[in-house]
């Protein structure tokens, strides 16, 4: 059976490129029917807060990514540990004692001496006496041995990789106040719980050299892995930088859709085209990871907005009648209201807005040359209440007593009784307005 996991480490808060790792892991598993695991890599205690786990949460209940069961590594410290004895019986662990400053030299000499900046392996080579020395003056760290061999997977984005392990320093797993590192602890779990597929970013597919071994070395079965390419700006630019702007509760804040932002990250990339999905089961349906390209893949923020407008003005009135409530439409108008402006919204958030100009009214828009014509027309407003028909009948009148036609006719009226100079047909929007000028 088909596990995933999505492993955030709750010292922030969720953005688009986690989100790109979340879906794409929760996708597989969905696809096959498999189990997917929201695992919270929280060894770090004091950059992990509650705070960022109850925003994780709530962000991904907020796009409909469900999870099967939660798992905290916090709680896993004691199988780290029995981990970690098995790995030092086998050998694999070893005690080191250099301290960053040591270890930067170290990396200073390889460098001048035209050799890579791989860990030397001193402390392998420690005595027992050497060690109590060592340990009287500071507490030691563990590294995992790497077997210095090729380490080869076939990436399901990426293709055939193959990384020299000799090329890779023996990785830290334990630190010397006995904080399990990532590397280690995920290596744990994804063999404890039976992981069989990581999609993640190419960021880690050094960790995932490592981890293949570490897992070998437990005994386990490593996953497929999968690594997709790094999100970068609409111009190729770091989004590093910029994903603190991109988190999800602020996109959600700008009133971008769930469903938009789904069906962005499940194609941004791939082959597929990006197009706006009816539902999640869509999406699920029609992920497929082989489409994805190993090149940088560029993320616009503004592609949410079109995927956004196109979902909201799809939706039906009872989908936005709870929100219609909400912000004061009555609910013999609410139906009414939806159907004559929703071609004019981008986000739900600019219903408030178009209720306040049928409620209030607007200031109104008056060029100077249009003066006397707008206050001779807004005096030839039929009496209430208006309908379908009002619209033509006044402007029918006024045309007859002033001769203006066209643009020059329709435009001033518009933005004299909505403010603006564009917005829903007229016909349609003029009996639901409660103010106009002239009429208080
Ligand atoms: N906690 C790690 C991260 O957020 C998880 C990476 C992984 O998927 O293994 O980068």
């Amino acid at each position: 059976m088909t596990v995933t996991r999505f492993a955030p480490s709750p010292t922030g808060y969720i953005h688009v490129g986690n989100l790109r790792t979340a879906l794409m892991n929760f996708l597989i598993a969905r696809k096959s029917g498999g189990t997917f695991i929201l695992r919270l890599d929280d060894t770090d205690q004091e950059r992990s807060k509650q705070e960022y786990i109850d925003g994780i949460l709530q962000d991904l209940e907020w796009l409909g990514i469900t999870w099967d069961r939660i798992e905290r590594q916090s709680a896993r410290l004691g199988r780290y540990e029995e981990a970690a004895e098995d790995l030092r019986a086998k050998g694999r662990f070893y005690e080191v004692f250099e301290t960053p400053l040591e270890l930067d030299l170290k990396r200073k000499k390889q460098l001048n001496m035209g050799k890579p900046p791989v860990y030397d392996r001193s402390g392998l080579h420690l005595s027992d006496a050497e060690k109590d020395a060592l340990r009287a003056e500071k507490p030691g760290y563990w590294r995992f041995l790497l077997d210095q061999e090729r380490i080869e997977w076939v990436d399901g984005i990426l293709g055939p990789i193959s990384i020299d392990a000799a090329s890779v320093s023996d990785p830290v797993m334990i630190k010397a106040d006995g904080q399990v590192l990532y590397t280690f602890a995920s290596s744990v779990d994804d063999s404890d719980m039976g992981i069989t597929h990581v999609v993640r970013g190419a960021d880690h597919v050094t960790n995932t050299a490592t981890q293949i071994q570490i897992i070998q070395a437990l005994g386990g079965k490593a996953p497929s892995f999968a690594h997709h390419s790094l999100l970068t700006g609409p111009q190729g630019e770091a989004l590093s930088k910029r994903l603190g702007t991109l988190s999800l509760r602020d996109l959600r804040a700008q009133g971008i859709e769930p469903m938009a932002l789904l069906s962005l990250m499940a194609r941004l990339g791939s082959s597929q085209p990006v197009e706006l999905a009816g539902s999640i089961e869509e999406l699920i349906e029609g992920f497929d990871i082989s489409t994805f390209g190993a090149a940088p893949t560029k993320f616009d923020a503004d592609d949410l907005k079109p995927l956004t407008r196109a979902y909201v003005q799809a939706l039906p009135f009872a989908a936005v009648a709870g929100r219609l409530a909400g912000i004061g439409v009555p609910e013999a108008q609410a139906e009414r209201f939806w159907e004559v402006v929703k071609g004019n919204i981008g986000v739900l958030g600019d219903l408030d807005g178009w209720w306040a100009l049928v409620r209030d009214g607007a200031e109104p828009m008056v060029a100077p040359e249009d003066e006397a014509f707008v206050a001779e027309a807004l005096a030839m407003l039929p009496p209430r209440p208006w309908g379908p028909e009002s619209w033509s009948e006044w402007t029918a009148a006024v045309k007859a007593a002033t001769g203006r036609k066209g643009r020059g006719l329709f435009m001033p009226l518009r933005r004299a009784l909505t403010g603006m100079d564009h917005g829903p047909e007229m016909a349609e929007l003029m009996p639901l307005l409660q103010k106009v000028p002239g009429q208080g």
